[in-house]
């Protein structure tokens, strides 16, 4: 058994102090353990061992009789009782939201039991909802202030943007830099024309004779909150959202050269200026320069530049030195998927649960998609926040699957459930409901914070259970907000080989789970996979190129994602009972 540093004691004493005071507790009990969280923090030798030493820990100073039955507790036992009861009381995840500047507990108190707040998200919506300001002592300016400092604290926690941030304001100001005359050409360059999972900050490059007027259109942009700096062919912007954007111009002859470099990634670009230089060339950003002569080579599209370099054109996604130049030099690179490919989603969500369309608006919106399946898959009941389903309400809402079905017959539609993988491995409903169902998805949404072995023991649990079809977003990130859990991936993959579980590729910009690397591990362990969009609304059916995009970066082929068959053979293949 491995004891609690004095950093995880000091650092458990604060977020009790916290939770007290947000309780509104006696100040002398609150400054008591912070008190000595700091002392035990600066502490010179390791608590654990004066305890197994047998030293009587009220010797220390700052620690009282109460705080030294703590201590003692959670040596022998592991646990504290006290916090447990106190999280019971007092959601943990107050202690975020008093990180928010302008929150103090008394306001992070009123937050949640006035409004049901509770996570830097929830206060974030409520705030642009305009809801904060009812509250006493509180106003629009306040409300203002917050929201202005939730989104700089996320900028300061990550410094990165999700795709769903980034990619839509990146089309737009595409589509106004394409339509200017002045423009032969356009693209983002850098992590986003990758589609990496996070994007620090955007890159646009312009083929262009005429710089200065291209320029002056993109500071002109309505959203642009900032000019930063501006030269004679690159502009830096910030946009109101917190993004910031280069705008290089490069002539049109030196387009493919320019794109090329500064689409990256760093060390893609390492291996093929290492490449060119073997071949007696210098490549930087504006030529490729004959060493012997300093005789420069332009080229106008990207493929001529790998060409020269006796290469294929290499796709974006792939430019990460993950082996992508040797198989682009042998003919090996992967053929990809495309958004096309895709035939039907298995994870989804309507308003019977936390969805904001009803079934059949999501059937019709993914007919007009071309899809021709669909499964229904509404939370499980003891997911209480996101309305989960009771047994009861499950049949009643396979009547209306019916019902859908029979008024949309252009697509087949099945149901499923996003079933919960308790804390014990097992499922939220019981088997005869299970087997009842068209297609069971399973989940690991809460207890993420558990330890590695329980939490492998939990997935492992859903994975080998025969109803199970899918194991939803395996890992459980939140990108830009939290990591997932501390999963034995090696053991999942091996597993879900084994059943044929397919795992999935959650195509969420706020996850994209599995993620890229996971899915070239996965694939390497023989896993089937299946993208997904998990929609919650018509339109985050449009999120599905961030899904394939992360299936290309993962190196899938279409044979590895199910869910490019086509509907017979998905049938057979999930042994689906055709109506
Ligand atoms: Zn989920
Ligand atoms: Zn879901």
């Amino acid at each position: 058994m491995s004891y609690p540093t004095n950093r995880q004691i000091a650092d458990l004493l604060n977020r009790i102090a916290g939770l007290l005071e947000i309780k509104g507790e006696n100040p002398f009990k609150i400054r008591a353990y912070r008190r000595a969280a700091e002392q035990i923090a600066h502490h010179g030798q390791e608590l654990a061992e004066l305890w197994q030493s047998g030293d009587d820990l009220r010797r220390l100073e700052g620690v009282g009789q109460a705080i030294a039955d703590k201590l003692d507790e959670l040596f022998r036992t592991g646990r504290l009782e006290f916090w447990e009861r106190l999280t019971a009381e007092v959601p943990e995840s107050l202690l975020e939201v008093l990180e928010i500047p302008e929150v103090g507990p008394a306001l992070a108190r009123t937050m949640w039991q006035e409004l049901g707040l509770t996570t830097v998200a929830g206060v974030q919506a409520a705030a642009e909802q305009g809801k904060l300001r009812t509250l006493p002592r509180m106003g629009k300016k306040k409300e203002a202030r917050i929201l202005a400092g939730i989104r700089a604290m996320a900028r300061r926690q990550t410094g990165r943007f999700h795709l769903g941030q980034a990619w839509p304001l990146a089309r737009q100001v595409l589509a106004v830099l394409g339509d200017l005359p002045q423009v032969v050409r356009v693209e983002t360059a850098g992590s986003l024309r990758r589609m990496r999972d996070t994007i620090g900050d955007l890159d646009f490059l312009a083929a262009t004779d005429h710089p200065a007027a291209v320029m002056e259109v993109f500071v002109r942009l309505p959203d642009v909150a900032e000019v930063l700096g501006s030269g004679e062919t690159k502009t830096s912007v910030r946009f109101k959202n917190g993004l910031q954007a280069d705008l290089r111009c490069v002539p049109p002859a030196r387009w493919g050269t320019a794109l090329q470099y500064f689409t990256g990634s760093k060390s893609h670009n390492v291996k093929i200026r290492e490449l060119a230089q073997r071949q007696g060339y210098s490549l930087n950003e504006y030529a490729l320069t004959r060493e012997q002569d300093g005789k420069p080579f332009l080229f106008d599209t990207e493929a001529a530049l790998y060409e020269f370099l006796g290469l294929a054109w290499i796709p974006p996604h792939l430019r990460e030195d993950w082996g992508e130049i040797e198989a682009a030099r042998s003919g090996a690179l992967p053929a990809g998927l495309s958004v096309a490919d895709i035939r039907g989603e298995v994870h989804c969500h309507s308003t019977w649960s936390d969805g904001r369309n009803t079934i059949e608006e999501m059937a019709r919106a993914a007919l007009a998609r071309g899809y021709e399946y669909l499964v229904i898959t509404d939370h499980s009941r003891s997911l209480g926040v996101a309305n989960g389903l009771s047994v009861e309400r499950l049949r009643q809402q396979s009547r209306e699957i019916e019902a859908v079905q029979a008024r949309v017959p252009g697509i087949r539609l099945w149901q499923g459930a996003e079933v919960e993988v308790k804390a014990d491995g097992s499922l939220d409903y019981p088997d005869d409901v299970l087997a009842g169902l068209d297609f069971v998805v399973a989940s690991v949404h809460t207890g993420l914070r558990q330890d590695r072995e329980t939490l492998t023991r939990r997935a492992l649990a859903a994975i080998q259970n025969p109803h199970v079809k899918v194991l939803a977003h395996p890992t459980g990130r939140l990108l830009t907000d939290r990591p997932g859990g501390d999963f034995d991936m090696e053991a999942v993959f091996q597993a879900a080989a084994r059943t044929g579980t397919l795992l999935e590729i959650n195509a969420s910009p706020y996850r994209l789970d599995l993620p890229d690397v996971l899915v070239r591990r996965a694939i390497a362990a023989g896993v089937k996979l299946i993208i997904n969009c998990d929609a919650h609304g018509v339109e985050d059916f449009d999120n599905l190129q961030f899904g394939v995009a992360t299936a290309n970066r993962g190196w899938a082929a279409a044979e590895q994602v199910a869910n490019t068959l086509p509907l017979a053979e998905f049938e057979a293949q999930m042994g689906l009972v055709q109506k």
